[in-house]
């Protein structure tokens, strides 16, 4: 007997629906931002279930919220999966609840099949993943992974200058539950759940996506100075036109970053043109790019081609590279990867392996633990909006692989 064989697919998705109506919008999507009172309402929720399963509930200095099912040695560090309850302003109904509540059904069903583990089994909700309130995202997984920067974390302010600090301590008081001194704690293993937020496991259809890496990501800024001249008197031999600079170079770094199984994501999201007048020759262009891979040397590598083109594609005009960002990928722990693998063909489940290309809380995880995450189907591959959606059955198929990796986990 596995836990997956109690995973149960009708409360999985009624869970879905009622936390869906913790900051529900008219659009059928949901506005639960990182510390809000939709957000303690959803503590709430999550706490009050948990409570009436028995399990311990308790959270931390940044607000991680804890569950745990008790193991049969006291002193085993627990396995650990989850994900964050908060939102986009206009999010879905599942991008990371659904690892919440995977990780929740998780606990329930190994507690229905009547199995004890040696270590205990921890459900986590991260607090703010989304970083669209407070700056930066996967806030409470990165000071779980590095207490150091809890102070720092707890200083930021929203865009209406409320601090974190007390914005969280509100959320608390409207959502209690035990507090533990310090954040973070010995974990044997972390498994993270998440719909896919891309199409690729809908078009190839399969239900489970072994993570294997989350990509890496750089981001710059381009700027290229020219020189501002008459719109009308400035022959086109003598502009030094910053925005034609742009252009040129903007294709050829379009060129330079296509590859052939289309891995490398490469995005000039931003582009400033001054002074912005019409009858004036541009005298100066800011650009951004975000590229990334889940191969460092591939981001290196194309890093360098984008140095020379910023320098070969501008004259008459100059221009300069500035490197604003830099996330190394993460790489998942082989083990992890493999167990998340067998179990899924052992479940009969069409499965791949896949690079995330969203960051997770499990990036931060990942450096404290041997940690692995397992991706769904969600419709169309869109995410990050209202109209987000996935099936009870991928959702509860993706449960069950995440009980049995856990229970396998648990008892090693
Ligand atoms: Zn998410």
């Amino acid at each position: 007997m596995s836990g997956a064989n109690t995973v149960n697919e009708q409360r999985l998705w009624q869970r879905h629906a009622d936390m869906a109506r913790l900051g529900g919008t008219p659009r059928g999507g949901v506005n639960r931002q990182a510390l809000s009172p939709e957000d303690a309402a959803a503590r709430n929720q999550l706490a009050a279930w948990a409570r009436a399963r028995g399990f311990e509930v308790f959270t931390d200095p940044i607000g991680n919220l804890f569950v745990r099912r008790a193991g049969s040695d006291p002193q085993a560090a627990p396995v650990m999966s989850g994900s964050h309850m908060d939102s986009q302003p206009t999010g879905g109904r599942f991008d990371g609840m659904y690892g919440v509540l995977a990780a929740f059904e998780a606990l329930e069903a190994l507690e229905d099949a009547g199995i004890a583990t040696r270590r205990p089994v921890m459900a986590v909700a991260w607090t703010n993943e989304e970083g669209s309130r407070f700056q930066p995202g996967a806030m409470g997984s990165a000071v779980f992974a590095n207490p150091d920067r809890l102070d720092g974390m707890l200083a930021q302010k929203d865009w209406e200058g409320v601090r974190l600090e007390d914005a969280l301590a509100e959320t608390l008081k409207a959502a209690p539950a035990p507090m533990r001194d310090a954040p973070g704690f010995p974990v044997e293993a972390y498994v993270e759940a998440h719909i896919e937020q891309g199409p690729r496991l809908e078009n190839e259809h399969r239900t489970i996506g072994v993570v294997t890496a989350i990509q890496g990501s750089r981001r710059y800024i381009v700027s290229i100075d020219g020189e501002e001249a008459h719109a009308g008197t400035t022959p086109r031999a003598a502009r030094k036109d910053a925005f034609a600079a742009a252009t040129r170079l903007a294709a050829a770094l379009y060129d330079a970053t296509t590859d052939p199984d289309d891995t490398l994501r490469f995005t000039i999201g931003r582009v400033e043109v001054s002074p912005g007048s019409p009858n004036t020759v541009p005298g100066k262009v800011r650009f951004t790019i975000d590229m990334r891979h889940p191969d460092d040397g591939v981001l290196a590598e194309r890093e360098a081609a984008i140095e020379r083109l910023v320098a070969e594609k501008t004259r008459p005009c100059t221009a300069t590279l500035e490197k604003i960002g830099n996330m190394p990928p993460t790489h998942f722990d082989p083990r992890v990867i493999g167990l998340v693998r067998d179990t899924a063909q052992g479940l009969g489940l069409r499965h791949m392996d896949m690079p995330s290309g969203a960051g997770h809380d499990a990036m931060h995880i990942a450096r404290l633990c041997p940690a692995g995450m397992i991706f769904v189907p969600c419709e169309r591959g869109i995410s990050h909006n209202e109209i987000e959606n996935a099936t009870p059955q991928d959702l509860a198929a993706g449960t069950r692989v995440l009980v049995e990796v856990l229970e396998t986990l648990a008892n090693r």
